[in-house]
């Protein structure tokens, strides 16, 4: 089993000092700060409760600086559900204490030997059976499986009772294990790739050893593949990846296949069938299936699936929202997590990190989108999971159209057997709105009063008619050093067809330190009010204003018209 990296998640700068030497144990390991009692987090959370759960559902190692019984309550609900168990620990602020909570199945104690030895203390583990041979028997180490865990929990008591035991098979891990050994021993840890009955006595551990190759045109491929290893006498839970040739890169059901038998999935050039693939990967093939649609090779050592072959690339065009991190969707960070690369303008690079040391950051000025999207492709071609970031939304004057375009054009099949993704942020416009009140809350119209990328014209009759059309407005881009009289004539026009008093909304940073709010009206507006960081937002003839009681003011448009029967 691979561990992933863990979050350090604190309640105080008084746990500072502590949660950075973890972070020497854990390189890659972020600092999660609660907001406003923590300086210098790499993360920010408002919730612990939430944060923790979100956490542990993601399958996070967690190791919470805080005492143990606020973690426990705080975890208690999603106990009874199966699902993730990660490693959670309880660190003592201090360092003078490390407590692993849950876990025992994922490499709590491991961990917590880890940290413990760091920091210099004794680690608090209670498990019996851990204690007692300085191994956990039931979390064999990454490349082997457990065959039965409850199986594998009554052996561990009979050890634990007195009685002797026989290692078959290589178990290097065991080597130094105080298990008390006898070649004689009722019971027996046995490891070896081969299908067998399990036994009361037995401990049966598969090592990774198994890959299997399938040529593209085979159809229901968990079960071909799990008759394949049954004729060939092997338990599938050696198998350690399957593979496929490159065309077949982005078939859904290879990739639902793999999932299904909880594998990766590896591509790699096919010179002939199947046993061609294999023999190629990692060398003898013990079975042929099909018209060489199915091959099954065994390695001697657990495979490194990393090793074989190449994955399918991903890349994936996320909104990071307008900058708040509470505001970027679940899905965005979690695929800033995965990705081996980010591309990106500077700026939303840097709102999207930090980043661990293994991630690679490409950072390009904002005005070569096209350039940009192509070299994401390229990286992900080679197998590699990129990312590229956009503020807001990725769809909405962004990234999102540039690598689609980049792909419509290409004909390159490594583009185009990439796994594409697109993940929504929250945009400017609605940030902004949301602040207000609900400018936005009946038909509008969004426009970017760019003209860098279309004709002035264009964008004068789409105001002309979003006007008449008494559509609320949204304008992205407004003004720049190099457009500067736009939004001058863009008010002309608007103020054609709406009265002085329409609310105007101008949000600036809105969601980023420093953030501006102003509600103001189309007479009051002025050009010198707006610069490239403002969303102007601007009223129909129906948006609304009243107070609120803290001296700002609640701007809405009602979702129906009322009595305004005729408007425009
Ligand atoms: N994809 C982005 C928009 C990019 S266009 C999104 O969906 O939000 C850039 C323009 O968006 C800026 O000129 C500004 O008008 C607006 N904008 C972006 N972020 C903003 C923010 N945090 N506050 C106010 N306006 C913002």
């Amino acid at each position: 089993m691979t561990r992933s990296v863990p979050a350090i998640v604190i309640l105080g700068n008084g746990s500072l000092s502590t949660a950075r030497r973890l972070q020497q144990v854990y390189p890659g390991a972020l600092i999660h700060g609660l907001a406003e009692r923590v300086d210098g987090a790499d993360r920010v959370y408002h919730e612990f409760g939430a944060t923790l759960r979100e956490l542990y559902q993601q399958d996070t190692p967690i190791i919470a600086l805080c005492a143990a019984g606020i973690v426990i309550r705080t975890l208690a609900p999603l106990l009874l559900e199966k699902g993730a168990e990660p490693p959670v620990l309880a660190v003592a602020e201090d360092g003078s204490a490390v407590v692993p909570l849950l876990g025992g199945l994922g490499g709590v104690n491991v961990m917590a030997r880890e940290i413990a030895s760091h920091l210099d203390v004794a680690p608090a583990i209670t498990t019996s059976g851990e204690l007692r041979f300085g191994t956990c028997l039931l979390n064999p180490p990454s490349g082997y499986t457990l065959g039965d865990l409850e199986l594998g929990k009554r052996f561990v008591s009979d050890l634990l009772a007195g009685e002797t035991v026989r290692i078959e098979g290589s178990a290097p891990w065991l080597a130094q294990a105080q298990l008390p050994e006898d070649a004689q021993a009722r019971l027996a840890v046995h490891v070896s790739h081969a299908e067998r009955l399990p036994a009361a006595n037995e401990l049966l551990i598969y090592p990774h050893s198994v890959l299997v190759a399938v040529s593209a045109d085979v159809t229901d491929v968990p079960n071909v593949v799990r008759q394949a290893l049954q004729r060939a006498g092997i338990a599938v839970q050696s198998l350690a990846c399957l593979l496929a040739p490159d065309s077949a890169m982005a078939s859904p059901a290879l990739r639902e296949a793999a999932l299904e038998l909880g594998v990766p999935l590896r591509f790699a050039r096919a010179e002939g069938g199947a046993c061609e693939l294999a023999r190629q990967a990692i060398g003898p093939v013990v079975s042929i299936t099909g018209e060489d649609t199915v091959a099954v090779a065994l390695s001697e050592q657990p495979l490194d699936p990393m090793q074989i072959g190449r994955a399918r690339g991903r890349l994936a065009v996320v909104g990071l929202g307008p900058g708040a991190a509470e505001l970027m969707v679940p899905a965005v960070k979690a695929e800033l997590a995965r990705a081996n690369d980010v591309l990106g303008y500077e700026t939303y690079v840097r709102m999207a990190g930090p980043f661990r040391a293994d991630q690679v950051l490409h950072c390009t000025d904002n005005r070569e989108e096209m350039q940009r999207a192509r070299h994401a492709f390229e990286l992900a071609a080679q197998g590699r999971s990129v990312v590229v970031v956009s503020s807001g939304d990725p769809g909405v004057f962004a990234m999102a159209a540039a690598v689609l375009e980049a792909l419509h054009e290409s004909t390159d099949t490594h583009w185009h057997n990439v796994e594409l993704e697109i993940l929504p942020g929250v945009s400017a416009s609605l940030a902004t709105a949301a602040q207000a009140g609900a400018p936005l809350g009946h038909d509008f119209c969004v426009l970017s009063l760019s003209d860098n990328l279309k004709p002035w014209s264009i964008i004068e009759k789409r105001l002309d008619l979003a006007a008449q059309a008494d559509l609320a407005l949204a304008f992205y881009n407004p003004i720049s050093r190099s457009r500067p009289w736009q939004l001058g004539r863009a008010l002309e026009i608007i103020r054609q067809h709406r009265e002085p008093g329409t609310p105007v909304v101008l949000g600036r940073d809105i969601g980023r330190p420093g953030q501006t709010l102003r509600v103001i009206t189309l007479g009051q507006l002025e050009v010198d009010q707006v610069d490239m960081r403002t969303m102007v937002l601007i009223g129909s003839s129906t948006t609304r204003v009243f107070p609120r009681l803290d001296g700002n003011t609640w701007v809405y448009t009602p979702r129906s018209y009322g009595d305004k029967l005729t408007p425009i």
